[in-house]
């Protein structure tokens, strides 16, 4: 989930503990780097696998979305325990305290900071793409933010998905559809409920996977973004090219079967 707040304070603390001031620092069982990723990791962690999981996110936001990654320095700090991450942030970013993954950006360096579950995987999928979200655009409409971010973190088709697409699927049918003018209006990460997580990567499974026509026209957003247009909401902006969005999305949200990611 994306904290862009408090990022220079925050950098400070890394550096700091992780090298003791000259000393080594027994912290980390893992200090390695691949490419423009460095892992710190209090518990043996597959660095290999990791940053494949990494590069194929990276891939795929640059072949279906157009995100061109930076080869600027991206840390990933991993904790053995929720107790250790907590210890560790609580200081300097307590907001980060009820979650299981948060990351930060600025000019130079990218950071994700995230604890040992069952779900990390899913969460450096999660935080990687937030990371080259706002490394290629100078602003991310929140619901972009989280819905390609909740879109990319699972693997095609594992279990989770087939739920939660029932879930948009009866309710769209039931007359309570994901409303894209409803998701425009949230501005802070802290507003947005698990209903706001689905219905925005519902929108993006829309719109990348309906039609030519939906897909170049998402992207083509994102492109304005990234040259430091101002197109506004994309609901407005979209209307010369689909002038029926809702009831288009509407559609494609009651079908029994909504095509989901592929990597
Ligand atoms: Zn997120």
């Amino acid at each position: 989930m994306p904290v862009p707040l408090v990022i220079a304070a925050l950098y400070l603390i890394l550096p700091l503990q992780c090298t003791g001031f000259g000393q080594e620092n027994t912290r980390w069982v893992i200090q390695q780097q691949r490419q423009e990723f460095t892992i710190y990791s209090e518990f043996p962690v597959d660095v290999d696998a990791v940053c494949h999981q990494l590069q194929a996110v990276t891939k795929i936001l640059q072949q279906q979305f157009g995100i061109e990654p930076t080869k600027a320095p991206v840390e990933l700090i991993l904790f053995n325990t929720r107790k250790s991450y907590e210890d560790y942030l609580k200081d300097e970013l307590p907001e980060a305290l009820n979650r299981r993954a948060v990351f930060f950006s600025d000019n130079d360096v990218s950071q994700i900071y995230a604890w040992k579950s069952r779900w990390l995987t899913t969460d450096l999928r999660h935080e990687i793409t937030h990371v080259r979200l706002h490394q290629h655009l100078p602003f991310v409409p929140l619901w972009i933010d989280e819905g390609i971010a909740e879109y990319l973190e699972t693997q095609s088709e594992e279990s989770g998905l087939a739920s939660r697409r029932e879930a948009v699927r009866w309710k769209a049918r039931l007359g309570f559809p994901p409303r894209l003018t409803s998701l425009e209006q949230l501005q802070h990460a802290a507003e947005m409920q698990s209903d706001d997580y689905r219905n925005s990567w519902a929108w993006i499974c829309y719109l990348m996977n309906d039609s030519d026509t939906s897909r170049e026209a998402f992207k083509s957003y994102l492109r304005k973004i990234h040259n430091g247009e101002a197109p506004g909401k994309f609901s407005s902006w979209v209307q010369p090219q689909i002038s029926d969005l809702q009831q288009s999305a509407n559609s494609y949200f009651r079908k029994s079967h909504f095509r989901l990611n592929s990597d």
